[in-house]
Protein backbone atom coordinates (compact mmCIF):
# COMPACT_ATOMS: atom_id res chain seq x y z
CA UNK A 1 0.00 0.00 0.00
CA UNK A 2 1.26 3.39 -0.78
CA UNK A 3 1.11 5.22 2.61
CA UNK A 4 -0.20 8.84 0.16
CA UNK A 5 -3.58 6.94 -0.61
CA UNK A 6 -3.94 6.49 3.19
CA UNK A 7 -3.62 10.16 4.00
CA UNK A 8 -7.21 10.41 1.79
CA UNK A 9 -8.93 8.31 4.19
CA UNK A 10 -7.74 8.99 7.92
CA UNK A 11 -5.55 10.59 10.01
CA UNK A 12 -2.43 8.56 9.31
CA UNK A 13 -0.74 6.85 12.58
CA UNK A 14 2.79 5.26 12.32
CA UNK A 15 5.92 4.04 13.74
CA UNK A 16 9.49 4.65 13.78
CA UNK A 17 11.48 1.80 14.97
CA UNK A 18 15.47 1.26 14.45
CA UNK A 19 17.49 -1.66 13.52
CA UNK A 20 19.78 -3.52 16.01
CA UNK A 21 22.97 -2.74 17.04
CA UNK A 22 25.48 -5.03 14.68
CA UNK A 23 26.63 -6.70 17.63
CA UNK A 24 22.77 -7.33 19.14
CA UNK A 25 20.47 -10.16 17.49
CA UNK A 26 18.36 -9.54 15.01
CA UNK A 27 15.44 -11.59 16.62
CA UNK A 28 15.69 -8.52 19.54
CA UNK A 29 13.62 -6.08 16.96
CA UNK A 30 11.65 -9.31 15.77
CA UNK A 31 10.30 -9.42 18.98
CA UNK A 32 9.27 -5.59 19.44
CA UNK A 33 7.48 -6.07 15.88
CA UNK A 34 5.65 -8.56 17.26
CA UNK A 35 4.39 -6.27 20.09
CA UNK A 36 3.90 -3.03 17.79
CA UNK A 37 2.11 -5.07 15.33
CA UNK A 38 -1.28 -5.37 17.28
CA UNK A 39 -1.71 -1.79 17.18
CA UNK A 40 -2.38 -1.38 14.10
CA UNK A 41 0.00 1.29 12.48
CA UNK A 42 -0.48 2.61 9.40
CA UNK A 43 2.89 2.02 8.65
CA UNK A 44 6.30 1.74 10.17
CA UNK A 45 9.36 3.42 9.67
CA UNK A 46 12.94 1.73 9.83
CA UNK A 47 15.83 4.30 10.01
CA UNK A 48 19.38 4.25 7.91
CA UNK A 49 22.59 4.71 8.84
CA UNK A 50 24.14 7.86 6.99
CA UNK A 51 26.96 5.69 6.32
CA UNK A 52 29.84 4.58 7.97
CA UNK A 53 27.16 2.36 9.71
CA UNK A 54 26.80 -0.04 7.11
CA UNK A 55 23.11 -1.26 8.84
CA UNK A 56 21.75 -0.96 5.07
CA UNK A 57 21.29 -4.45 4.46
CA UNK A 58 19.74 -4.86 8.37
CA UNK A 59 17.43 -1.98 7.52
CA UNK A 60 16.34 -3.69 4.11
CA UNK A 61 15.62 -6.52 6.28
CA UNK A 62 13.58 -5.24 8.90
CA UNK A 63 11.54 -3.26 6.36
CA UNK A 64 10.77 -6.57 5.47
CA UNK A 65 9.85 -7.94 8.81
CA UNK A 66 7.73 -5.50 8.95
CA UNK A 67 5.91 -6.41 5.67
CA UNK A 68 5.94 -10.07 6.43
CA UNK A 69 3.91 -8.55 9.79
CA UNK A 70 1.04 -7.46 7.70
CA UNK A 71 2.14 -4.24 8.06
CA UNK A 72 3.58 -1.32 4.98
CA UNK A 73 6.84 -0.84 5.85
CA UNK A 74 8.95 2.27 4.70
CA UNK A 75 12.62 2.48 4.75
CA UNK A 76 14.70 5.40 5.66
CA UNK A 77 17.16 6.38 2.45
CA UNK A 78 19.59 8.98 3.16
CA UNK A 79 22.09 9.64 0.45
CA UNK A 80 25.13 11.87 1.31
CA UNK A 81 27.36 9.13 1.67
CA UNK A 82 26.26 6.92 -1.12
CA UNK A 83 26.76 6.67 -5.04
CA UNK A 84 24.34 6.63 -7.63
CA UNK A 85 25.75 2.60 -7.94
CA UNK A 86 24.94 2.20 -4.31
CA UNK A 87 21.66 3.61 -4.64
CA UNK A 88 20.68 2.26 -7.22
CA UNK A 89 21.11 -1.12 -6.08
CA UNK A 90 19.30 -0.42 -2.73
CA UNK A 91 16.24 0.74 -5.33
CA UNK A 92 16.63 -2.69 -6.82
CA UNK A 93 17.18 -4.89 -3.59
CA UNK A 94 13.53 -2.71 -2.59
CA UNK A 95 11.57 -3.98 -5.72
CA UNK A 96 12.71 -7.44 -5.22
CA UNK A 97 11.54 -7.34 -1.66
CA UNK A 98 7.78 -5.54 -2.72
CA UNK A 99 8.85 -1.98 -0.82
CA UNK A 100 7.55 0.54 -1.97
CA UNK A 101 7.33 3.17 0.20
CA UNK A 102 10.93 5.48 1.33
CA UNK A 103 11.65 8.72 3.33
CA UNK A 104 14.24 10.26 1.17
CA UNK A 105 17.21 11.79 3.05
CA UNK A 106 20.61 13.77 2.49
CA UNK A 107 21.63 12.72 5.82
CA UNK A 108 23.84 14.43 8.58
CA UNK A 109 26.65 15.32 7.15
CA UNK A 110 30.02 13.48 9.20
CA UNK A 111 33.29 15.19 9.47
CA UNK A 112 35.43 12.72 9.67
CA UNK A 113 33.69 11.05 5.93
CA UNK A 114 34.16 13.50 2.77
CA UNK A 115 30.68 13.33 0.84
CA UNK A 116 30.29 11.82 -2.26
CA UNK A 117 29.24 14.09 -4.74
CA UNK A 118 25.94 12.27 -6.74
CA UNK A 119 23.65 13.65 -4.36
CA UNK A 120 23.93 16.79 -2.15
CA UNK A 121 20.74 17.11 -1.06
CA UNK A 122 17.21 15.20 -0.46
CA UNK A 123 16.03 16.77 -3.55
CA UNK A 124 18.65 15.22 -5.52
CA UNK A 125 17.52 11.92 -4.16
CA UNK A 126 14.21 12.50 -4.71
CA UNK A 127 13.80 13.51 -8.28
CA UNK A 128 16.55 10.21 -8.88
CA UNK A 129 13.93 8.12 -7.24
CA UNK A 130 11.39 9.17 -9.12
CA UNK A 131 12.82 8.05 -12.56
CA UNK A 132 13.46 4.54 -11.02
CA UNK A 133 10.23 3.33 -10.41
CA UNK A 134 6.94 3.87 -8.61
CA UNK A 135 7.79 4.46 -5.11
CA UNK A 136 5.94 6.58 -3.20
CA UNK A 137 8.32 8.96 -1.23
CA UNK A 138 8.48 11.07 1.79
CA UNK A 139 10.81 13.53 3.07
CA UNK A 140 11.99 15.57 6.27
CA UNK A 141 10.71 18.82 7.64
CA UNK A 142 11.89 20.84 10.38
CA UNK A 143 9.40 23.02 11.98
CA UNK A 144 12.13 25.14 14.09
CA UNK A 145 14.40 24.77 11.03
CA UNK A 146 17.22 22.75 9.70
CA UNK A 147 20.49 23.72 11.82
CA UNK A 148 22.24 24.74 8.46
CA UNK A 149 19.61 26.63 7.24
CA UNK A 150 20.02 30.28 7.14
CA UNK A 151 16.52 31.12 8.51
CA UNK A 152 13.36 28.99 8.62
CA UNK A 153 11.68 30.94 5.27
CA UNK A 154 15.11 29.44 3.48
CA UNK A 155 14.58 26.33 5.14
CA UNK A 156 10.96 26.21 3.81
CA UNK A 157 12.06 27.50 0.06
CA UNK A 158 14.38 24.71 -0.15
CA UNK A 159 11.46 22.35 1.37
CA UNK A 160 9.43 23.44 -1.60
CA UNK A 161 11.78 22.09 -4.28
CA UNK A 162 11.98 18.84 -1.96
CA UNK A 163 8.03 18.43 -2.79
CA UNK A 164 8.73 19.87 -6.62
CA UNK A 165 11.14 16.97 -7.16
CA UNK A 166 8.10 14.61 -6.29
CA UNK A 167 8.19 14.18 -2.38
CA UNK A 168 4.64 12.96 -1.58
CA UNK A 169 4.31 13.68 1.52
CA UNK A 170 6.41 15.11 4.48
CA UNK A 171 7.31 13.95 8.03
CA UNK A 172 8.82 16.45 10.83
CA UNK A 173 11.53 16.83 12.87
CA UNK A 174 10.22 15.93 16.91
CA UNK A 175 8.93 18.68 18.65
CA UNK A 176 7.55 19.31 22.32
CA UNK A 177 5.89 22.89 21.22
CA UNK A 178 2.05 22.21 19.27
CA UNK A 179 2.66 25.77 18.93
CA UNK A 180 5.31 26.06 17.13
CA UNK A 181 4.36 23.40 14.58
CA UNK A 182 1.45 25.02 13.71
CA UNK A 183 2.98 28.70 13.01
CA UNK A 184 5.17 26.03 10.41
CA UNK A 185 2.39 24.76 8.81
CA UNK A 186 0.65 27.79 8.40
CA UNK A 187 4.14 29.40 6.85
CA UNK A 188 4.22 26.56 4.26
CA UNK A 189 1.24 26.38 3.47
CA UNK A 190 1.73 30.24 2.18
CA UNK A 191 4.37 28.75 0.34
CA UNK A 192 2.42 27.03 -1.44
CA UNK A 193 3.55 23.41 -0.21
CA UNK A 194 0.07 21.17 -0.19
CA UNK A 195 1.19 17.69 0.57
CA UNK A 196 0.28 15.94 3.61
CA UNK A 197 2.26 16.33 6.83
CA UNK A 198 2.85 13.98 9.60
CA UNK A 199 3.86 15.49 13.25
CA UNK A 200 6.86 13.79 14.52
CA UNK A 201 6.29 12.88 18.48
CA UNK A 202 8.53 11.96 20.80
CA UNK A 203 7.75 10.22 23.84
CA UNK A 204 10.72 11.01 26.59
CA UNK A 205 10.54 8.41 29.29
CA UNK A 206 13.72 7.91 30.56
CA UNK A 207 16.86 10.22 32.12
CA UNK A 208 19.01 9.42 29.33
CA UNK A 209 16.49 10.73 26.76
CA UNK A 210 16.00 14.32 29.03
CA UNK A 211 19.86 14.52 28.94
CA UNK A 212 20.20 14.33 24.98
CA UNK A 213 17.36 16.34 24.57
CA UNK A 214 19.06 18.75 26.50
CA UNK A 215 22.40 18.57 25.08
CA UNK A 216 21.73 17.53 21.45
CA UNK A 217 18.41 17.40 20.18
CA UNK A 218 17.80 21.66 19.55
CA UNK A 219 13.76 21.34 19.82
CA UNK A 220 12.76 23.98 21.85
CA UNK A 221 11.84 22.78 25.16
CA UNK A 222 8.30 24.46 26.72
CA UNK A 223 8.03 25.44 30.58
CA UNK A 224 5.70 22.38 30.97
CA UNK A 225 8.03 20.19 29.52
CA UNK A 226 10.77 21.08 31.68
CA UNK A 227 8.74 21.16 34.71
CA UNK A 228 7.67 17.63 34.43
CA UNK A 229 11.57 16.47 33.49
CA UNK A 230 12.81 18.28 36.55
CA UNK A 231 10.07 16.95 38.78
CA UNK A 232 10.33 13.19 37.68
CA UNK A 233 14.34 12.54 36.86
CA UNK A 234 14.93 10.60 39.45
CA UNK A 235 11.71 9.05 39.31
CA UNK A 236 11.81 6.33 36.70
CA UNK A 237 8.10 4.94 37.01
CA UNK A 238 6.65 8.84 37.31
CA UNK A 239 8.54 10.11 34.13
CA UNK A 240 7.50 7.49 32.07
CA UNK A 241 4.00 8.02 33.12
CA UNK A 242 4.76 11.83 32.65
CA UNK A 243 6.27 11.39 29.54
CA UNK A 244 3.63 8.62 28.13
CA UNK A 245 0.40 11.62 29.20
CA UNK A 246 2.66 14.76 27.31
CA UNK A 247 3.08 12.91 23.90
CA UNK A 248 -0.65 12.05 24.31
CA UNK A 249 -2.06 15.33 25.35
CA UNK A 250 0.61 16.69 22.33
CA UNK A 251 -1.05 13.98 19.49
CA UNK A 252 -4.91 14.62 21.15
CA UNK A 253 -4.31 18.80 20.75
CA UNK A 254 -2.64 18.25 17.23
CA UNK A 255 -5.66 15.81 16.07
CA UNK A 256 -8.46 18.97 17.50
CA UNK A 257 -6.12 20.60 15.03
CA UNK A 258 -6.32 18.81 12.08
CA UNK A 259 -3.09 17.59 11.74
CA UNK A 260 -2.81 15.03 8.30
CA UNK A 261 -0.86 12.29 10.60
CA UNK A 262 1.40 11.17 13.97
CA UNK A 263 4.62 9.43 13.51
CA UNK A 264 5.97 8.15 17.06
CA UNK A 265 9.45 7.87 17.37
CA UNK A 266 8.51 4.48 19.74
CA UNK A 267 12.54 4.33 20.78
CA UNK A 268 11.91 0.42 20.07
CA UNK A 269 9.53 0.48 23.17
CA UNK A 270 6.66 -1.38 22.32
CA UNK A 271 4.97 -0.54 25.72
CA UNK A 272 5.29 2.62 25.26
CA UNK A 273 3.97 2.81 22.10
CA UNK A 274 1.05 0.62 23.06
CA UNK A 275 0.27 3.17 26.07
CA UNK A 276 -0.20 5.60 23.61
CA UNK A 277 -1.66 4.46 21.04
CA UNK A 278 -4.78 3.22 23.92
CA UNK A 279 -4.37 6.44 25.13
CA UNK A 280 -5.11 8.02 21.83
CA UNK A 281 -7.11 5.54 19.88
CA UNK A 282 -10.22 7.49 19.79
CA UNK A 283 -9.34 10.61 18.37
CA UNK A 284 -7.17 8.94 15.84
CA UNK A 285 -9.10 6.17 14.91
CA UNK A 286 -6.89 3.22 15.50
P1 LIG B 1 17.80 18.27 2.89
O1 LIG B 1 16.37 18.38 2.56
O2 LIG B 1 18.75 18.04 1.75
O3 LIG B 1 18.23 19.62 3.66
C1 LIG B 1 19.50 19.74 4.29
C2 LIG B 1 19.87 21.23 4.36
O4 LIG B 1 20.14 21.73 3.04
C3 LIG B 1 18.77 22.12 4.92
O5 LIG B 1 19.40 23.14 5.66
C4 LIG B 1 18.09 22.70 3.69
O6 LIG B 1 17.51 23.98 3.93
C5 LIG B 1 19.25 22.79 2.70
N1 LIG B 1 18.84 22.55 1.31
C6 LIG B 1 17.99 21.58 0.87
N2 LIG B 1 17.87 21.63 -0.49
C7 LIG B 1 18.67 22.65 -0.90
C8 LIG B 1 18.98 23.19 -2.17
N3 LIG B 1 18.46 22.69 -3.30
N4 LIG B 1 19.84 24.24 -2.23
C9 LIG B 1 20.40 24.75 -1.08
N5 LIG B 1 20.14 24.26 0.16
C10 LIG B 1 19.29 23.23 0.24
N6 LIG B 1 19.25 10.59 9.06
C11 LIG B 1 19.83 9.39 8.77
O7 LIG B 1 21.02 9.32 8.51
N7 LIG B 1 19.09 8.23 8.77
C12 LIG B 1 17.75 8.22 9.04
O8 LIG B 1 17.12 7.16 9.04
C13 LIG B 1 17.11 9.48 9.34
N8 LIG B 1 15.78 9.56 9.58
C14 LIG B 1 15.18 10.78 9.75
C15 LIG B 1 13.79 10.85 9.89
C16 LIG B 1 13.16 12.07 10.06
C17 LIG B 1 11.64 12.12 10.19
C18 LIG B 1 13.91 13.27 10.12
C19 LIG B 1 13.24 14.59 10.35
C20 LIG B 1 15.31 13.21 9.99
C21 LIG B 1 15.95 11.99 9.79
N9 LIG B 1 17.33 11.89 9.62
C22 LIG B 1 17.93 10.67 9.34
C23 LIG B 1 18.18 13.08 9.79
C24 LIG B 1 18.44 13.84 8.45
O9 LIG B 1 19.21 13.03 7.59
C25 LIG B 1 19.20 15.11 8.82
O10 LIG B 1 18.36 16.00 9.50
C26 LIG B 1 19.93 15.83 7.68
O11 LIG B 1 20.80 16.81 8.24
C27 LIG B 1 19.03 16.54 6.68
O12 LIG B 1 18.34 15.67 5.91
P2 LIG B 1 17.20 16.20 4.89
O13 LIG B 1 16.77 15.04 4.11
O14 LIG B 1 16.19 17.00 5.59
O15 LIG B 1 18.13 17.17 3.97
Amino acid sequence: MRIRDIFAEKTVFSFEIFPPKKTSPLEIIYKTLDDLRDLKPDFISVTFGAGGSGNGHLACDVASKIKENGITPVLHLPCINYTREEISAVLEELKTRGIENILALRGDINPDVPPKKDFMYASDLISYIRSQGEFDIAGACYPECHPEAASLDEDILNLKKKVMAGADHLITQLFFDNDIFYRFREKVTAAGIDVPIEAGIMPVVNKKQIERMVTKCGASLPQKFVKIMQKYENNPDALRDAGIAYAADQIIDLAASGVDGIHLYTMNNAYVARRISEAVAGVIGV
